[in-house]
């Protein structure tokens, strides 16, 4: 049975005496967000839990530099309902948490959290996308780049916020995802970031995922964005680019060559809406 063996729960009230429990547990102890992932799966040799709820991590705020900061402990139903974190990539933000799992779930399920589980993941295709960073606490303050926090090793930490960068004038953004039923994983998901200056497209995120992977750039299609208007055409060259390069897998639930399929629809979709988005005035 899931989680029996606890035999130790803790509540601190600050970061640091949090990531001491866990350091010095030494494998035994792990954090505990909104526990959806570890109810399902903990690691039989945990035998210790420590509650963050209150170290004080659960707040949206304004960064100095005009961006978002999420406290690692919001939940997606805290952001879904604060206008700006909704609206933020022109809405991809809040379309995408809108379709993360059920409302109980999302009642429950952190930011931070999310980021430290790593996978089956709906949120990192679209914080990808909008160059989120992840601030963490190893007995020092530290911020890096959400790519490099997914790609490196991390020893014990806590992860105290995840920060959305200012908004892009002339930027726009869409989340597209292909699911069995609502409350599913992904089959395909995706979002795509367009930049556009004096009528053309100066930077380009195109992020493709699956239900086993956590998304990744894709660089041929953004190349084939880049550097010219964001067309039709412009469009079903990315899409194309995504189908022969997004390197799926195939599982009991679809085919990679399914999946590959999905990945060029997703990015034609997503591009469409940025389209759509960008003729409202962007963000
Ligand atoms: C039934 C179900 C349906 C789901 N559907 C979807 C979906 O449709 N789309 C989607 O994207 N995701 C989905 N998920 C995944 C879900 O979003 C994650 O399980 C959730 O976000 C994890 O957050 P949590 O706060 O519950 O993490 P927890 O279970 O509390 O912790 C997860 C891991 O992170 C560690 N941790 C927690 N907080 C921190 C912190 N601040 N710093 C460092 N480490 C920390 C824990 O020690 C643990 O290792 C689903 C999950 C379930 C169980």
């Amino acid at each position: 049975m899931p989680l029996t063996q606890i035999e130790q729960y803790h509540r601190p009230t600050d970061v640091d005496a949090a990531w001491h429990l866990v350091r010095d547990g030494g494998g035994a102890a792990v954090l505990l967000g909104g526990g959806t992932d570890l109810v399902v799966r903990c690691p039989p040799a945990v035998t210790a839990l420590v509650d963050l709820s209150e170290v004080g991590l659960r707040y949206v705020e304004h960064s100095d530099d005009g961006g978002l900061r999420l406290g690692a402990m919001s939940t997606f139903t805290d952001l879904l309902e604060h206008p700006e974190v909704a609206a933020y990539g022109t809405g991809a933000v809040g379309e995408m948490l809108a379709q993360v799992g059920s409302v109980l779930h999302r009642n429950s399920a952190t930011i931070g959290g999310h980021v430290v589980r790593s996978r089956l993941s709906d949120v990192l295709p679209v914080l990808l996308a909008l160059d989120a960073t992840v601030a963490v606490y190893t007995g020092e303050h530290a911020e890096l780049p959400l790519a490099n926090y997914l790609e490196g090793e991390q020893g014990p930490h806590v992860v105290t916020e995840v920060r959305l960068p200012p908004p892009i004038p002339g930027a726009a953004a869409a989340f597209v995802r292909f699911t069995r039923t609502t409350f599913d994983h992904s089959i395909v998901n995706g979002c795509c970031r367009v930049d556009v200056a004096e009528g053309a497209v100066v930077a380009a995120r195109v992020v493709v995922g699956e239900s086993s992977t956590v998304g990744r750039r894709l660089s041929a299609a953004e190349d084939a964005l880049v550097g010219a208007p964001l067309t039709s055409e412009a469009v079903a060259a990315a899409a194309d680019a995504a189908r022969r390069t997004a390197d799926l897998h195939g599982d009991w639930i679809a085919s990679a060559a399914y999946r590959q399929h999905l990945a060029g629809v997703t990015v034609e979709r997503c591009l469409t809406t940025v389209i759509d988005r960008l003729q409202g005035g962007g963000a």
